[in-house]
């Protein structure tokens, strides 16, 4: 059977099953002949991590990565495609002999060898790199788009698109949907088995735009953005009804979303809070908020630093593993359950108690690479309120950070539909990120690896 999935990055179940979903004919049919339901994304939900998590069926102490970034010395590095340690779907599906179509996954850059064609995502430095498998399809997509491939809404690197006005924004968020799409399109034509696309655009929408939409936001005013969000979602339904059609009969297709997206009503400054309280500390004071830097930190002292954007993750300098690692292997408990005690009594901006989560990882993940974790993650008010980074603000709540303001964020409930031959009508309720995987391997005739193995979930719901 030849398996279709597409992502509708960041698609929120709420909207798209809920107050949108009759505008969303195409999408409403997938609905209303297979299963839907939300589909419950990686701890922390982050892009690369969850995108990664579904198709290995692997969480992210199985993966080895935990965001965008990792220390080296006093770098920050972004992680690529040759950190990931768990085989994905195309790779097993290359060896058992299928052909495979990967197109805009988060971190697939540098791309790899696979039994047929690979596009690679947004973290793609430019397109003057080599981001095709095999090389020559470079050249072919150049010369059938007319122009280079576009990786993300603009060129600024990561998150630069928050900085950018909103109506050259939402320009550029359809140029780049458009040379997606068409991409999609044109890749269709070819030999494949199994073809996964990720369409990133809607992320970028819904986290530029919720505050445009959701009169609940704080920051709502009526304005013409009021309804980019759903004129966006109308348009990709009707790209979907096109691209439907042009599948082979009898293809199993799955529509998902890797998170969901929420509103942000703030930041909490939380490395300003780790070193007002006295675990963080820098070589000199500070005028005005600057970028987290690690060459900033006085290592001699410092026991915990946060790196994060909408979950913190908070890492410890820890004796035996940080090179001046001062928080001995004993305190490292206690230490989490101090922190952990402390986070949660933060408040918003108006004193008001949130109803935050903070995750050990030691409860979280038994995966292979569960060592490299963050030694907390901290949820303020489930991801209603984000974490700033910068070090040096005032007070311990912004509206922004040196990057740019941030009025939705991710939360952690994307959505799945599964419709093709033999799959019933249903709500599923909740389903995890991890188990679709095995799911697909099974409907395409290829042996589950044991350890991703949860075929039993699928079998209750059929
Ligand atoms: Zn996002």
């Amino acid at each position: 059977m030849k398996v279709f999935v597409l992502g509708l990055d960041g698609a929120p179940p709420e909207l798209v099953f809920g107050e949108w979903l009759d505008s969303l004919p195409n999408l409403k049919k997938l609905v209303g002949s297979g299963l839907h339901g939300t589909l419950e994304s990686t701890i922390p939900p982050s892009t690369t991590i969850a995108w990664n998590a579904l198709a290995s069926g692997q969480d992210a102490s199985g993966l080895g990565i935990y965001s965008y970034t990792y220390r080296e010395g006093n770098k920050t590095r972004l992680y690529n495609s040759l950190h990931i340690k768990a085989r994905l779907l195309w790779d097993i599906l290359s060896d058992a002999g299928k052909k495979v179509t990967v197109l805009n996954v988060p971190l697939t850059y540098p791309p790899k060898k696979v039994n047929g064609h690979m596009v690679t995502d947004f973290l793609t430095p430019d397109a003057s790199c080599e981001f095709t498998y095999p090389p020559s399809l470079k050249q072919e997509l150049h010369a059938f788009l007319g122009k280079d491939y576009q990786f993300d809404a603009t060129d600024e690197g990561l998150g630069g698109y928050k900085s950018v006005e909103k109506t050259q924004l939402l320009k550029r968020i359809y140029e780049m949907t458009d040379i997606h799409l068409k991409t999609l399109k044109h890749m269709l034509k070819k030999d494949w088995d199994f073809l996964i696309c990720d369409i990133l655009g809607s992320d970028r929408m819904l986290h530029t735009f919720l505050s445009y939409y959701d009169k609940s936001h704080p920051k709502y005013t009526p304005s013409a953005f009021g309804s980019a969000l759903p004129e966006f979602f109308t348009y990709l339904d009707r790209e979907i009804g096109e691209i439907l059609s042009l599948l082979p009969k009898d293809t199993l297709v799955v529509v998902c979303s890797d998170h969901g997206i929420r509103k942000v009503l703030g930041k909490i400054n939380l490395n300003d809070w780790l070193m007002r309280e006295g675990y963080l500390f820098l070589k000199a004071p500070l005028r005005s908020p600057v970028k987290f830097d690690f060459s900033l930190v006085d290592w001699s002292k410092t026991k915990a630093y946060a790196i994060g954007s909408y979950q913190g993750r908070i890492y410890f300098n820890l004796e035996g593993r940080d090179e001046h690692g001062v928080v001995k292997r004993k305190e490292y408990e206690s230490l989490q359950k101090e922190l952990t005690e402390k986070l949660t009594l933060i408040p918003d901006d108006k004193g008001k108690t949130l109803e935050t989560k903070v995750f050990r990882p030691q409860d979280i993940y038994s995966g292979p690479h569960k060592d490299k974790a963050p030694d907390l993650f901290v949820y303020f008010d489930n991801l209603v309120w984000g974490v700033n980074n910068d070090f040096g603000n005032e007070g311990l709540h912004s509206q922004e950070d040196t990057v740019g303001a941030t009025d939705g964020g991710h939360s952690p409930d994307g959505l799945i539909i599964v419709s093709g031959p033999g799959i019933p009508k249903k709500d599923l309720g909740r389903m995890k990120i991890t188990d679709v995987a095995c799911f697909i391997l099974d409907r395409m005739g290829v042996p589950v690896p044991r350890e991703i193995d949860r075929l039993g979930v699928w079998h209750a719901l059929l």
